[in-house]
């Protein structure tokens, strides 16, 4: 059976937005609540909750974000927003909650720390750089731009498996598909481990390998058992 692991948002509009429509031409001013909510926009989002129910940090930073634009226009109500759910019925969360005792830390304090890294990126203090995800790149309006990109830097999250963890604190001496393509495993292997941390020697043989097959003008792919394929 497939399973697909997205949130659903539906945009209801409500009164503000009836009278903002309503404001912009005559045509509009026969428009209702009911009709409006006859025919609601949806969109498929990344999972948005935890299994415990508590907001995925991704999504608490957009809460939060919200929140704090809300907040900042005179227009909040504090820092608990709610969502609506599957049966329209509002779910709080609460931005300011303590969470876990060994590291008591609010989803607030993460906001706060997402929000100061994006002004440093805003003010170049920070560079960021793409990186390939089979799971989310898809769904991302930047995905024909990033690609690009990646393609044009040889970048390694190109390979199968090879994240941007794996690239950014591991690979981190070798800058590009086609040099991991070209390097002598041996000159990266001591006393039968490699210099990179969590990559043992396999797991290289096998990256090099994948490096080669993108780098290679035909490259094919093959089996690395022999399989006896059964007859019907
Ligand atoms: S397409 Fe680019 S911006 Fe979007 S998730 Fe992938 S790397 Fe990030």
């Amino acid at each position: 059976m497939s399973e697909i692991n997205r949130s659903l948002i539906i945009l209801r509009p409500k009164q503000p937005f009836l009278d903002w429509a309503c404001s912009l031409d005559d045509d509009s001013n026969d428009l209702t609540i009911e009709n409006l909510n006859e025919d609601s926009t949806a969109y498929l989002i990344p999972e948005i909750w935890e299994d415990d129910g508590k907001p995925k940090l991704h999504y608490a930073v957009q809460l939060a974000l919200y929140t704090d634009i809300l907040e900042r226009l005179g227009r909040s109500h504090g820092r608990t927003p709610f969502v609506w759910d599957i049966h329209g019925s509002e779910v709080p969360y609460d931005l300011m909650e303590m969470r876990g005792k060994r590291n008591p830390r609010r989803l607030w304090d993460d906001y706060q720390d997402y929000l100061a890294q994006a002004r440093n990126i805003v003010k170049g203090v920070f560079k960021t750089l793409p990186a390939y995800s089979t799971g989310v790149c898809k769904n991302c309006v930047w995905y024909t731009s990033c690609l690009k990109n990646l393609e044009a830097a040889n970048d390694l999250t190109l390979i199968p498996e090879l994240g941007r963890s794996k690239r950014d604190a591991r690979f981190d001496r070798i800058a590009s598909i086609r040099e991991l393509a070209a390097i002598n495993q041996a000159d990266f292997i001591d006393e039968g481990k490699t210099v990179f941390s969590g990559i043992g020697p396999v797991t290289l043989a096998k990256m090099q390998e994948r490096a080669k097959l993108l780098t290679e003008h035909d490259g094919k792919p093959y089996l690395t058992v022999s399989k006896r394929l059964g007859s019907r």
